[in-house]
């Protein structure tokens, strides 16, 4: 597409930016062709990119991160919004040219940093210097964290960034910081499965302690370019002011993924592994004692209090037992099985 073509289909894109080419034309013009190992998939509907930060409530004034941006269709719906400070993290290079073009368009209203990076190392702790630390037991941070997910690895995100809020570190350094979050539609169901709902897992139950978490609308892949296999579902998570537990994040994580190691058997098979074979029988039986949880429980049977009088069990025999905290199943099975 030429210049002068790109120049006949220019629209306005709100009242703080200037009249600037359509995403649309902007990734023919750059030939921003989706590479699948970074999970890129586009929003180039106004009205969807518009909707999603909408979900993020009052932006305005407030400083916002966004994970991704890509050629900037979420951008541009958040840039309409007035934040103060906006710090968009990519990791492919090929995007800075459009995202410099958003920067200068809106530079009148709002600072702008473009971040070249990868947003697992990102420190988001030092993004916002301007930004005052809130109480957590305030009001929230003027905080958000706002994306269309890289779905490779949006759920290790998810669980590091639970693990920021219970730490109180990254983002959440300012105070109770907000994140609206793509995930594939299944992920999505995940995190807000309910006890007893077939889907119930890991993620539902480490969501649930440290956050307040909704689904709020569905995306259908065909809204993306290129169409993923999948639906998308959109979740707003704002952190607890009162987390349902004070145990360390690792301790909980740590069980809670042998809780949900083996969905179809009874609970206390995966929390067995926790132990190293010869005190295994002894102490799994102490631990559901202790935690006053039925053995024979399915996973997705256990409501997350339950899990958690689990995990302070387990805390607690690891304080009479040194030796088996760092006990790792997986890696005793994969040495005897090279045996
Ligand atoms: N926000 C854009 C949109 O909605 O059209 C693009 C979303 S696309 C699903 C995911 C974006 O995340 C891509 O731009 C991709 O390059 C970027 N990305 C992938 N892995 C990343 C990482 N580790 N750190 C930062 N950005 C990443």
């Amino acid at each position: 597409m030429t210049s002068s073509a790109v120049a006949s289909s220019i629209v306005t894109t709100g009242a703080r930016l200037p009249p600037l080419p359509t995403i649309r034309d902007l990734v023919r013009l750059y030939k921003l062709r989706a590479i699948k190992q970074l999970s890129q998939n586009f929003l180039m509907d106004e009205r969807l990119t518009n909707k999603i930060v909408r979900a993020a409530g009052n932006i305005s004034d407030s400083h916002v991160l966004e994970v991704g941006p890509g050629p900037g269709g979420i951008t541009r719906s958040i840039i309409k919004k007035c934040p103060r400070h906006l710090v968009v993290v990519e990791k492919d290079r090929r995007f800075l040219p459009t995202l410099e073009l958003l920067s200068e368009a809106s530079s009148s209203s709002l600072r702008m940093d473009i971040v070249r990076g990868d947003i697992l190392e990102y420190r988001t702790e030092n993004a916002f210097p301007d930004c005052p630390r809130y109480d957590w037991h305030d009001k929230r941070a003027p905080v958000h964290l706002i994306g269309n997910l890289p779905f490779a690895i949006s759920t290790r995100l998810l669980i590091n960034w639970l693990r920021d809020i219970s730490l109180k570190m990254g983002a959440w350094s300012y105070g109770r910081a907000s994140l609206t979050l793509t995930f594939q539609k299944e992920v999505a169901e995940r995190i807000v499965a309910p006890i007893l709902a077939e889907n119930r897992c890991r993620l539902s139950v480490m969501n649930q302690i440290w956050s307040r978490a909704e689904l709020k609308f569905m995306i259908p892949g065909k809204a993306f370019v290129p169409k993923p296999d999948v639906d998308v579902g959109v979740v707003s998570i704002i952190p607890l002011k009162t987390p349902l537990t004070s145990i360390h994040f690792d301790v909980v994580e740590k069980v809670v993924r042998h809780i949900f190691s083996m969905r179809q058997k009874y609970c206390r098979r995966g929390v067995a592994n926790l132990y190293p074979p010869p005190l295994r029988e002894e102490l799994t039986n102490l631990t559901f004692r202790l935690a006053d949880v039925d053995p024979l429980a399915r996973s997705f049977q256990l409501s997350t209090e339950e899990c958690l009088r689990i995990a302070g069990a387990y805390e607690k025999l690891v304080r009479s037992n040194p030796e088996i905290e760092y006990y790792n199943y997986r890696a005793q099975k994969n040495k005897d099985e090279d045996l």
